[in-house]
């Protein structure tokens, strides 16, 4: 049975996602078929998706435009796994102001009922690399790659705080829905990937 897992190609860094998942589909031994996908179309066909980072307003605004935003909604909603990184733990949330600009309106899925602060640790400038635990997941030991990430300061109910980094809440999950501040995809560390590979497989029916 092969997993089919798409990444949503709007905007951000999707190769580096591709290739990540590629590599952790082969160390697993996973029959995964790992697509970058753009519309409604492609989207309704996948057992699990990545929302990648980038710049959420960007993400939100072409998303809405081209359809996929409500196919990724309804589809999420009724069970596909979804790992939304930075800029798409952002899209995954209710409610995202920025630490600086304040509410921003933008397009949302609103799926992850969490308070949210854009460019939490800074700007660019302010991108930096930690080591952090992902105690829940298994992974004791991991390097998170920050950039202009956001910050959770309040989860709602049924959300799992999965890792804090100096008192803010950096990795959530709620059921098929994980949302990381940090970059898996630019470590060679695949233990995430893997997680939500094999998080994809044990939900599909
Ligand atoms: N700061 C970006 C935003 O608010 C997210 C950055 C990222 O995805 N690395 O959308």
């Amino acid at each position: 049975m092969t997993l089919k897992v798409g990444i949503l190609a709007i905007q951000g860094d999707v190769q580096e996602n591709v290739l990540s998942l590629v590599k952790a589909a082969t160390e697993l031994k996973i029959d995964a078929e790992i697509s970058q996908v753009m519309t409604s179309d492609e989207i309704s066909k996948l057992d699990g998706v990545v929302i990648p980072g980038g710049e959420s307003t960007t993400i939100g605004q072409l998303s809405l435009v081209n359809g996929s935003l409500k196919t990724l909604k309804e589809k999420i909603d009724s069970g596909m796994p979804v790992l939304g990184i930075c800029a798409g733990m952002i899209m995954l949330s209710n409610t995202a102001n920025d630490r600086i600009v304040g509410t921003t309106n933008q397009p949302l899925l609103n799926i992850l009922d969490i308070k949210l602060e854009r460019n939490s640790f800074g700007r660019q400038k302010d991108s930096f690399e930690s080591d952090i635990s992902l105690e829940s997941m298994s992974i004791p030991k991991y390097r998170g790659v920050f950039i202009r990430a956001p910050a959770i300061s309040e989860v709602g109910d049924g959300v799992e705080i999965l890792s804090k980094f100096n008192e803010k809440i950096v990795a959530v999950k709620k059921g098929n829905v994980i949302g990381t501040a940090f970059h898996p995809e630019l470590t060679q560390d695949t233990s995430v990937q893997k997680y939500f590979l094999n998080l994809i497989s044990s939900l599909k029916n």
